[in-house]
């Protein structure tokens, strides 16, 4: 029997997908129509991937749900690991660990970073126990649905040296970076004009060859610039945004019209198609092991 991190599904996905040259989807799901879309779209494209949710469904939907999704994603004919994205509050990272949840990200960047790493440190501790793996943001993926300035942007980008260090001592599997990458609307000249794709690399050559890197804050980001991202090092692509408005776009315009069924059904179906695209891009597509 393989021992921790081995046995975690969330772990064994990154570490597949690291050997094998392709990238992983990570889908941010609002809504069981979003839950049913990515596993369908990963069973018919054979493809693994990670399904996440926010704290936010632990509160609004409750733990029964948040057992659903994970046996949901457990019993599926590929492996789909299940996550929780920015976990910010300590209330509900204790809350997480007592979850069934494959992988949490713990969200203490805004922490200075001797404390963000003690913080990290005794978390991990604690996951170890329950089979969960981290993921950990350093420096800081600032932004928000309304956009941000971009000053002082600078002094929240992740240090490669930096970066080694929080990761030896924390035993996080896995990072977030900040290299010019943000939540929400790009300023003007957008990620082509931002992202330091030289830092990506070089934090990558800096950290442990077991940790993955995470990439958040890709809406929107041009094929070729991603393609780079992945080149650069990262494996685990957190998806929002580029899903998720072409399938409220649907819902706004069809949903008044349709009954609850077929809205039900169609909006699975679109959610399944963007998520089947980007298993496609991404090279995950063909990829399950299960
Ligand atoms: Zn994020």
């Amino acid at each position: 029997m393989s021992t921790y991190p081995e046995n975690n599904l969330a772990w064994q996905v990154l570490d597949h997908a690291s050997k094998n040259g392709y990238a992983v989807g990570a889908f941010n799901c609002y809504t069981l129509e979003c839950i049913l879309g990515a596993i369908r779209a990963a069973e018919e494209k054979k493809s693994p991937c990670m399904i996440q949710v926010f704290p936010w469904s632990m509160h609004f939907h409750g733990r029964e749900f948040i057992e659903y999704v994970s046996k949901a994603c457990h019993s599926a004919s590929v492996p789909i690991a299940f996550c929780l994205d920015h976990c910010i509050q300590e209330s509900d990272v204790e809350l997480a660990l007592t979850m069934p949840f494959d992988c949490i990200m713990v969200d203490a960047s805004s922490k200075d970073p001797e404390e963000n790493i003690k913080y990290c440190k005794k978390i991990v501790d604690i996951a170890r126990t329950r089979g969960i793996t981290i993921e950990a943001e350093m420096g800081r993926i600032i932004g928000s649905e309304d956009g941000v300035p971009m000053v002082d942007m600078e002094q929240l980008f992740t240090e490669p040296d930096l970066a080694n260090d929080f990761l030896k001592r924390t035993g996080c599997q896995y990072l977030a970076p900040s290299f010019g990458n943000i939540h929400g609307p790009y300023p003007e000249g957008g990620p082509e004009k931002y992202w330091q794709l030289d830092r990506l690399a070089e934090i990558r050559k800096a950290i442990p060859s077991n940790v993955q890197m995470v990439l958040h804050g890709m809406y929107p980001v041009l094929p070729d610039l991603l393609k780079k991202t992945i080149e650069a090092g990262t494996l685990k692509l957190n998806v929002n945004n580029s899903i998720r408005i072409p399938w409220q776009d649907f819902m706004a315009e069809k949903g008044s019209r349709l009954e609850m069924t077929a809205m039900a059904e169609q909006s699975v179906e679109i959610f399944k198609n963007g998520v089947g695209d980007f298993m496609d891009f991404l090279g995950s597509s063909g990829q399950s092991w299960k």
